[in-house]
């Protein structure tokens, strides 16, 4: 068989071809070289039976097993793992449990393609280490259910950070102790069982959920529920479709930043990842402008202008959940040198960054919207556009190595069904996937599309949701008409909102 038609993301060191075969009965055994990684055993198990739908039988290890888990006292790259297939059975070796994890999707992908392996080795490791994916839950709502086959397929792909955008001017989806109104059954959110769930679920298959509360913009829905955090007190109507809206909270009110407070402490309790998102894009200053606590606040600060109290908030919180162990991320909108240099800024318009030089003392996250915004249309963002996205982030990475790693975006105003957001997801995702993992030097956007057109088995249920071939690419023509309309709605958005581009 030929391996570099089966696997994706592509092993990073290539694969060393071997003399002989290995041959899989139907019934799987499964090993742990000295008990080693005990507490995930069971886990293993069962995950394998699920995604290979085959019998896997755990053995005591001194018989030859087909697959047998080894654990390396030699220190490798933390999610490294080597994976070598001989004629007596698969050894997968790594020193953490991380790097079996992803070595284990190597061995799935190579054993769902054949059930007679060629004998070869695999040495293998990312070329960045943050590896996300951010999914808007807020616009419209992700079924639970949706939710863990997004996560399934990012761990069958090596993605390792799930950025999960939970609350937005168009929904709030998790509760917050002191403000039950904010949620309700009947626009849809998580409880804590449910976010339990999902970390808990993630974490087994090698993926931080890094959540996101987008503040002090972005509120409309909180503002809905409590106007009394707002500058004017309101009345506001949840919106829907995209937008940039001028009632955001009001930092003048000891109320508010109690609120803001209390989001963080909650973001502490239910997500154990030692990231928090506090969004901190597109934010209007104009009711800051003329709203007297706000003006108040600001006066007693001694700043001289709204933008400068947003600094100072956005400094108070980032203190706030710093106290409490978590780094914050920031969108890269307002973030400069007055900053705290640990806040980490994700850029997803690199036309804002290119002029402040913002990553001069910041880490930071790639994800510009030129390749990463997955909800765009395939005309906008093509397969093959993505794919390059990575290259050039490991090319950043070289030159600055503040730069983490970088992630794929999928806003969701116009993704309503999970149809809509599996069609714009798939393929994407795995070239994402692939040019965030692979390294440079083994990148080919050639081998990728053979591997999707020919072999591999897409993720979704429903392979309908799944775009077709023809329009992963589509013509020069339709693009630069794509773009046009993009522009007209952008500048459309920005004028109502009085933001100038
Ligand atoms: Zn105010």
């Amino acid at each position: 068989m030929n391996y570099q038609k089966s696997l994706l993301p592509y092993p990073s060191d290539g694969i060393m071809l071997l003399k002989g075969s290995f041959v899989f009965s139907k019934v799987l055994t499964l090993g742990f070289q000295d008990s080693c990684f005990p507490e995930h055993a069971q886990f293993l198990q069962e995950y394998l039976e699920t995604v290979l739908g085959m019998e896997i039988i755990l053995s005591a290890g001194s018989d030859n097993p087909d697959l047998l888990i080894t654990k390396r006292k030699e220190l490798l790259g933390e999610e490294e793992y080597v994976l070598q297939v001989e004629p007596q059975g698969c050894r997968l070796s790594s020193t953490s449990w991380k790097g079996i994890f992803t070595g284990l999707q190597t061995f799935i992908q190579l054993v769902n393609s054949n059930r007679t392996l060629q004998c070869c080795r695999i040495t293998d490791s990312p070329a960045l280490s943050w590896r996300g994916l951010m999914l808007d839950v807020a616009r419209s709502f992700c079924p639970l259910e949706e939710l863990l086959g997004i996560i399934d397929a990012m761990a069958l792909y090596k993605l390792n950070v799930l950025h999960w955008h939970i609350s937005d001017d168009q929904g709030w989806r998790f509760p917050v102790d002191g403000y039950p109104d904010l949620v309700s059954e009947d626009r849809g959110y998580y409880s804590r069982d449910d976010i339990n769930y999902v970390v808990s679920y993630a974490e087994k298959r090698n993926i931080m959920v890094v959540p996101e509360v987008d503040m002090p913009g972005h509120m409309i829905a909180a503002l809905s529920a409590y106007p009394k955090l707002s500058c004017t007190g309101g009345p506001f109507v949840i919106p829907t479709g995209e937008g940039i809206f001028q009632d955001i909270l009001c930092v003048g009110k000891a109320d508010t930043i109690a609120f803001a407070r209390k989001v963080v402490d909650t973001l502490c309790s239910l997500f154990p990842s030692p990231y928090i998102h506090l969004g901190g894009d597109e934010i209007p200053l104009d009711r800051w402008a003329t709203c007297p606590d706000c003006q108040h606040r600001m006066q007693e600060l001694g700043y001289k202008d709204e933008k400068a109290l947003l600094g100072w908030f956005s400094n108070e919180i980032a203190a706030y959940a710093r106290e409490k162990g978590k780094s914050t991320i920031l969108w890269s909108d307002y973030v400069d040198a007055s900053y705290d240099p640990s806040i980490i800024t994700q850029v997803w318009n690199p036309l804002l960054g290119k002029h402040k030089r913002f990553h001069s003392n910041h880490q930071v996250i790639k994800s510009d919207y030129f390749h990463s915004y997955l909800d765009m249309s395939y005309a906008l963002v093509p397969l093959s556009r993505v794919y390059r996205y990575g290259k050039s982030v490991q090319k950043d990475r070289k030159q600055n190595t503040k730069v983490l790693g970088a992630e794929l975006l999928l806003w969701t105003e116009y993704l309503n069904t999970r149809e809509k957001r599996e069609s714009h997801l798939y393929p994407r995702l795995l070239a994402g996937a692939e040019s965030f993992w692979t390294k440079d030097s083994k990148l080919s956007y050639t081998r990728f599309k053979r591997i999707l057109t020919h072999d591999i088995q897409l993720v979704s249920d429903n392979q309908n949701n799944v775009n077709k071939p023809s329009i992963w690419d589509p013509l020069l023509l339709e693009q630069i008409k794509a773009r046009r309309a993009r522009k007209k709605r952008v500048t459309a958005n920005s004028k109502e909102a009085g933001i100038s581009l």
